[in-house]
């Protein structure tokens, strides 16, 4: 398998929250070449997913979902947001004031045109996710401001259930 060098230094295995076990659980790093997520992903996902794209504001079909669930990685399959994070920033583009667990995400800062952001990957397989900036709404103050083509809706009516426990 061809690692590219700076992920050498990161550990194969990572504890990232499961929403289903409500409990850390441990988990390989998804590691594939472009070539092999491109058998797996549709062109929209691979786009944004794997080759850092953003999709058309208001155009995402997570933008409007209002249900019980999580949002989990369109790659991997890793929890990232819950519904009860998610609000309306008015941008067009799906908005969280957080993840599910600070374990389940990762930053990178992101200079490209001509922009100091931060950029949000999946912690398990480094899918681009988005951006978050620090303009959210309360309690965070943070707005993670995701494309729908990284996402994956799963409808959950019993989340808080879960959780609670
Ligand atoms: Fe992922």
């Amino acid at each position: 398998m061809n690692i590219p060098h700076k992920d050498k230094a990161r550990p194969l295995a990572i504890q990232v929250f499961s929403i289903e076990k409500n409990a850390l659980i441990e988990v390989a790093r998804a590691v594939k070449s472009d070539e092999e997520w491109k058998k797996i992903l549709s062109p929209e996902t691979f786009a944004v997913a794997r080759q850092k794209g953003t999709e058309r504001p208001f155009c995402g079909p997570l933008n409007f979902e209002k249900r019980t669930g999580v949002f989990r990685c369109a790659c991997c399959g890793n929890d990232l947001f819950v519904s009860r994070a998610k609000f309306d920033s008015g941008t067009g583009w799906p908005s969280f004031i957080e993840p599910v667990h600070k374990n389940n995400v990762r930053y990178e800062k992101d200079y490209s045109f001509m922009m100091i952001r931060t950029e949000v990957l999946c912690a398990v397989c480094d899918a681009h996710l988005g951006h978050v900036f620090d303009d959210g709404p309360p309690p965070t103050g943070k707005r993670y401001c995701m494309n729908s083509a990284s996402l994956v809706f799963v409808p959950l009516p019993n989340l808080e259930k879960i959780l609670e426990k």
